[in-house]
């Protein structure tokens, strides 16, 4: 019977919290198989899928391979531990014209053979078998796993596939992310979700100067992040008057660091109000003159309670942009509509803000009722 074998990596650090672990990552499994059939089995240090239909195979292994906290999966045929059987359908692995070697693992010590005893004499009968295949200890083309496990069970695979690894999602809290339309903010989210942290995430948008089209991008963002990050709540904010207001009160070099503190302000209520621990952005240090040092620094100057996270922080665009392609984010994020930022955007912008300086900015706002406004109108959208 086929059956997929499921391994989870640094599952085994949490000491005592371990089961806490264990239980999100299993509920997370089973909400991402949700609509197929299939039995699950828990054997120590792995999971056991199988009574699955055979047709769904390909999609099952999709949905798994997004799964943060898996580590690795086989698809394997399992069989009774019974010598017989297992040898029976070692010999079915084609290994004509191929260098080969086997390994045995043997958690269960009621087997009779030892796993070097064992391994060594499935070598034999596959050579007797294939005459023109040979034994490669140290570089085989194919690598045959049989796994004999406590529940009576052997599996038996070629295969090893790749999962996301990092923690079950639901197990580092809550965050809120600041998704723009561009490349990095959805990467980000997708860092710190891997990381066991689930995530809202909130859009601000200068309709009429930005178009339907450029929020409806950030939508589409937040539903390719949920294959991910499961159900997300994004909040849209309307962010129109504010911009209005800096741009005909404020020193224009100082516009793109005050709009990121009216966000930040913004970005905090929203948090507390729905029990969020942190804000979640794409910046990376140096990118552009909004992302300084200086200039971090009086952006995270406002927020009062929660922390700013920056998964990106040190990465490379180009290792961003690698990281878009393989979460497939990367063709919505270069569609051309333009981002809030962009609009009125002033010809030099200030590379080391002073902290001093934008206080003295911002006395020439009604801070209190923009932000205010701006939480009054959000718009909600529950995306999964
Ligand atoms: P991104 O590719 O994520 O848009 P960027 O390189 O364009 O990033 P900035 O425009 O400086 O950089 O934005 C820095 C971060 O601020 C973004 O990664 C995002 O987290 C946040 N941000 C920018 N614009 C918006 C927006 N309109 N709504 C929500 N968050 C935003
Ligand atoms: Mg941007």
């Amino acid at each position: 019977m086929k059956s997929i074998l499921l391994r989870f990596g640094e599952l085994y650090l949490k000491g005592n919290n371990r089961y806490i672990f264990e239980n999100k990552l299993i509920e997370n499994i089973k909400f991402s198989l949700k609509s197929f059939t299939y039995k699950f089995e828990k054997t120590f240090g792995r999971y056991i899928i199988s009574n699955y239909s055979q047709s769904e195979e390909f999609e099952i292994i999709k949905k798994l391979k997004n799964v943060f906290g898996l580590h690795s999966l086989s698809i394997a045929e399992e069989v009774d531990s019974i010598e017989e059987d297992i040898v029976k359908e070692v010999l079915k692995i084609n290994v004509a014209n191929k260098s080969f070697k086997v390994f045995v693992k043997r958690a269960d010590k009621n087997f009779n053979k030892s796993s070097m005893v064992f391994a060594s004499e499935l070598g034999e009968k596959l050579l007797k078998k294939n005459s023109s295949s040979k034994v490669d200890l140290y570089n085989p083309q194919v690598e045959i796993h049989i796994d004999i496990r406590m529940n009576g069970k052997s599996y038996i695979f070629t295969n090893n596939i790749k999962c996301q690894g990092g923690l079950p999602l639901g197990t580092s809290g809550k965050g809120l992310l600041l998704l723009s339309g561009g490349i990095d903010s959805p990467v980000a989210g997708y860092l710190i979700g891997k990381r066991g942290m689930k995530i809202e995430a909130i859009h601000f948008h200068s309709y009429p100067y930005t178009s339907e089209q450029a929020k409806d991008k950030v939508i589409q963002l937040a539903k390719r992040l949920t294959s991910y990050l499961g159900e997300i709540k994004l909040h849209i904010v309307s962010f129109t008057k504010v911009q209005e207001e800096i741009h005909k009160n404020c020193l224009s070099e100082y516009m793109i660091t005050i709009m990121r503190r009216i966000m930040m302000r913004i970005a905090e209520q929203i948090a507390e109000q729905n029990s969020l621990q942190a804000v979640i952005t794409g910046e990376s240090l140096g990118q552009v003159a909004s992302q300084t040092i200086e200039s971090m620094m009086v952006t995270g100057n406002v927020l009062k309670h929660i922390p700013i996270l920056r998964p990106c922080i040190a990465m490379d665009k180009e290792d961003i942009i690698k990281v878009s392609n393989e979460i497939d984010t990367y063709d919505i994020s270069i569609l051309p509509y333009e981002d809030c930022c962009t609009v009125f955007l002033p010809k030099n912008p200030i590379i080391k803000p002073s902290l001093e300086r934008c206080e003295k900015e911002e006395k020439k706002l009604n801070l209190e009722e923009l932000v205010l406004d701006c939480l009054k109108n959000e718009e909600i959208i529950i995306l999964n």
